[in-house]
């Protein structure tokens, strides 16, 4: 049996997170946005995803903070997740992503990981992965999960990352699915050739069609024909088969 990921998109419903500085971008919908573009991506790989909330709502609607911290360690582990990822941005004014974790463990190397796969975009702020744990910043859902867990900041909402935040939101997944398909054993994403475009780049423009993906989409078939020399005819044939 294929390994399970458990995504939880921090905050949600009454608890808006953080925001940035003209209020035009929550923190709950950024993280709701990259984690059902994730999830998504991950099931298109073939792993077995759970979700916290797949809306803006906390879990359960419970609007007491510990009680629905619980919630989502509680979903995470009913189903024995083998990883669990909390998606956040950040707040304080810095700069780059980082990573939370149980330090020395599983979850410490995806952290890593993940924090390297942000880095050629978001940088990363500070030592990249930090302790989360009760020794550290005590987050509830590193402390309270079965499975290795990661919370990742993507970036700060109230620095210049916002512009980050915002012009790439949609392709955050596509960086965090290749060490997670990696790790969980999923179909491994295809490499990224020089100036050529990835399957998950693809196949997340195919999913997400819109005329705003259209243009996106028309450009990767002709870097891919350019690329491998097939035609679209084949090459759709072969994505969605
Ligand atoms: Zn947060």
């Amino acid at each position: 049996m294929g390994k399970v990921i458990c995504i939880d998109p921090g905050h949600g419903g009454y608890d808006p997170g953080t925001h940035c500085l003209d209020n035009s971008l929550q923190e709950k919908d950024f993280n709701l946005a990259v984690a059902l573009d994730l999830k998504k991506i991950l099931e298109g790989l073939g792993i077995t995803v759970v979700m916290t909330r797949t809306t803006d709502d906390s879990p359960e609607g419970i609007t007491d903070l510990t009680k629905e911290l619980q919630a989502r360690c509680d979903i995470s582990n009913a189903a024995g997740a083998d990883l669990f990822l909390s998606i956040h941005a950040n707040a304080g004014g810095g700069v780059g992503c980082e990573a939370y974790v149980w330090p020395g463990g599983v979850g410490a190397t995806v952290g890593n990981d993940l924090t390297n796969a942000l880095a050629p975009t978001m940088g990363v702020h500070g030592e990249a992965v930090k302790d989360g744990g009760p020794n550290g910043r005590h987050l509830y859902v590193i402390c309270n999960t079965n499975a290795p867990a990661v919370l990742i900041e993507v970036g700060f909402m109230d620095s210049s990352d916002i512009t980050k935040l915002k012009d790439h939101l949609h392709q955050f997944a596509g960086m965090l699915a290749v060490p997670l398909s990696k790790f969980l054993g999923g179909i491994a994403p295809a490499p990224v050739a020089a100036g050529g475009v990835s399957q998950v780049t693809l196949t997340t423009a195919l999913d997400n069609h819109s005329a705003a993906t259209d243009a996106k989409i028309a450009d990767a078939l002709a870097a891919l024909q350019a690329q491998f020399d097939v035609t679209v005819k084949a090459l759709i044939a072969e994505l969605k088969g």
